[in-house]
């Protein structure tokens, strides 16, 4: 059985294709959205998704989020006593992901379908593949985020040539996408993006403007603990604006009651920077497809903050049209996933597409220019694929060496868009001892392949002798080998993860956790005694004294929790 699955930036989902359809499997909490959070408990065991994402507050240094902005990168992340790379902890969301599913199915899952957003680079997509191995994952394939979105909407069913784009704008990514399907063929035209642009900027607008409007010190930004209880009702604030006209944030902090009433065009006009930023990629997606707005025939949504009614207008606004929005977009790329594996396991139902994706950036070599002096200007790029070439591709480019009877090349990969190779990403370097003949008698063909999981070989040959070099990558920082990742493997399965079947208990006493720091006083000594009361009939293990207890405790914790969070002041509706 194949699963298609979206490992998000925020949130992660897991989907089967089942009779004809994708369908999202829920995890042991009943939820579709796994919070893509990890957290190390004060007994050493793994909590994974809600129960580590209520424990960001309480336990920031022993919690995890937003790794996968760390794909690729070298960077590790300490949670307690341990290190992490962030494919580790992208791999225990996988792995949970799995488990849940494997529950809720009643059989094993080996291989998957995991969507990368399509501007990821070689380093993150290799992460990713690294990250569903040590989940015990065969990684059937990597798949364009988009290109998923697109699946779920079943444009790839179409008869006729369609020319979409795909508007993916998630918590802390913006991708855009230029599809094509052309008689059964789905291929990316162009992508383009911007990874530091997401739904947690919007967020971050919002708290920034209640700084302003109640004139707090910027050295609050500071308080660790209030910033954690402001987020958490900019969040809601924003998502309610989402559904309502207005929205309340309120807060007490030193016995001072701070509070901020604002309606959705405040809201835009605020974030009027942000929506700004949209446009650049969109803008630049068209020019390298070489279409116009006009030409497209659909815009489809994706990402959880394409919700907010102001992108939305914004979309409209730019193309003229109204985005396709039928399925929730926060789901619609997982659901894509399943799709693909549909057509994977060659079901009957859907019509087999060959899909083809692009290079996101331009690969090349560093080379030096000859001036008209006949001497050399170095340090150049020379891209040999170019930005949103449509991939498997495979290139070649002829190259001279700089001096008669040159002995000693070095070739310097490179991906970037950069003119200095300086200024772009150093790939790995290949060294070629040469035969040391004239200038003209010693041309190395270059050769690229890029295929379509984005990985990349290098093959340079000596005209002359056919003498073929390959070349092993191995300038990405801190690229796991197989060895490592194998060893790395044995080591997350001897982690005591926290066991699954109970993490509904473990994720009430997390959030419980965390309300209890909000609180003081009396209230905070009443409810400590509530907490303590519901541990103790856990402690009992006897499912009919724990059961009424435990029901109690939820409805508890949900009003308390109505009552800290924004809610619309008024609604015109
Ligand atoms: P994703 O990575 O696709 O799960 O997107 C998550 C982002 O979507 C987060 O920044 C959320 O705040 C945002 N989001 C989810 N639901 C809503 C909503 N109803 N209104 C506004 N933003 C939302």
């Amino acid at each position: 059985m194949i699963v298609g699955i979206d490992l998000g930036t925020t949130n992660s989902l897991i989907a089967v294709w089942e009779n004809g359809a994708s369908r999202l499997i829920p995890n042991t909490l009943g939820e579709v959205l796994t919070p893509s959070c990890v957290s190390v408990d004060e007994d050493g065991s793994i909590l994974v998704g809600r129960a580590a994402r209520e424990r960001l507050q309480t336990h920031p240094d022993r919690t995890a989020a937003v790794f996968k902005r760390y794909m690729g990168s070298d960077k590790s992340l300490r949670l307690g006593t341990r290190e992490f790379r962030p494919e580790e902890l992208s791999a225990l969301i996988l792995r949970a992901l799995k488990e849940d599913a494997e529950a809720a199915l009643g059989h094993p899952i080996t291989e998957a379908i995991i969507t990368v957003p399509a501007y990821f680079s070689d380093a993150q997509r290799k992460a990713t593949r690294a990250a569903g191995q040590l989940a015990g994952l065969k990684v059937d394939r990597l798949l364009n985020e988009p290109t998923a979105a697109a699946l779920a909407y079943g444009i790839h069913l179409r008869d006729t040539e369609t020319k979409f784009l795909v508007f993916d704008l998630g918590g802390g990514t913006f991708d855009v996408s230029v599809l094509d399907l052309f008689e059964g063929v789905m291929e990316v035209r162009a992508s383009a993006g911007d990874n530091m642009l997401g739904g947690e900027d919007f967020m971050r607008c919002l708290i920034d403007h209640f700084f302003a409007h109640n004139k707090l010190p910027a050295s609050l930004k500071s308080d660790h603990y209030f910033m954690q209880r402001l987020a958490a009702q900019a969040e809601a604030a924003k998502r309610a604006l989402s559904e309502h006209a207005s929205a309340s944030i309120r807060l007490n902090h030193n016995d001072a009651d701070y509070t901020l009433d604002i309606d959705e065009s405040t809201l835009e006009r605020i974030c009027e920077g942000l929506l700004r930023r949209l446009r650049d990629p969109v803008e630049r997606a068209l020019r390298d497809a070489n279409l116009r707005t006009a030409e497209l025939d659909n815009v489809v949504l994706a990402g959880g903050a394409t919700r907010m009614p102001m992108v939305r207008r914004l979309v409209a606004r730019m193309f003229g049209r109204f985005p396709a929005c039928d399925i929730n977009p926060d789901e619609v790329v997982a659901l894509g996933a399943a799709v693909q594996a549909g057509l994977k396991m060659r079901d009957a139902a859907l019509d087999e597409v060959v899909m083809t994706d692009v290079a996101p950036y331009s690969l090349g070599i560093e080379v030096a220019m000859e001036l008209r002096d006949s001497s050399f200007s170095s340090g150049h790029f020379d891209p040999i694929i170019e930005r949103n070439t449509p991939v498997p591709v495979s290139r070649v480019k002829r190259y001279f060496p700089v001096t008669e009877r040159q002995k000693q090349l070095s070739l310097n990969v490179y991906q970037g868009e950069a003119r200095m190779a300086r200024d772009n990403i150093k790939l790995g370097c290949l060294n070629i001892t040469l035969p040391g003949l004239a200038r003209d008698d010693s041309g190395i063909d270059v050769r690229f392949t890029y295929d379509v999981n984005g990985l990349l070989q290098v093959a340079a040959t000596i005209v002359k002798t056919q003498e073929a070099h390959t070349l092993v990558i191995e300038g990405n920082p801190g690229m796991l080998t197989e060895a490592e990742i194998a060893a790395r493997f044995i080591a997350l399965s001897e982690l005591k993860i926290h066991p699954r079947d109970r993490i509904e208990h473990r994720t009430l006493l997390a959030s419980a956790e965390r309300l209890y720091q909000q609180l003081r006083g009396g209230q905070r000594e009443w409810f400590g005694a509530q907490i303590l009361a519901f541990e103790q009939a856990l402690e009992t293990q006897d499912k009919r004294q724990i059961a009424p207890v435990r029901k109690q405790f939820e409805t508890l914790l949900n009003d308390m929790e109505r009552d800290s969070f924004a809610v619309p002041y008024s609604d015109p509706a």
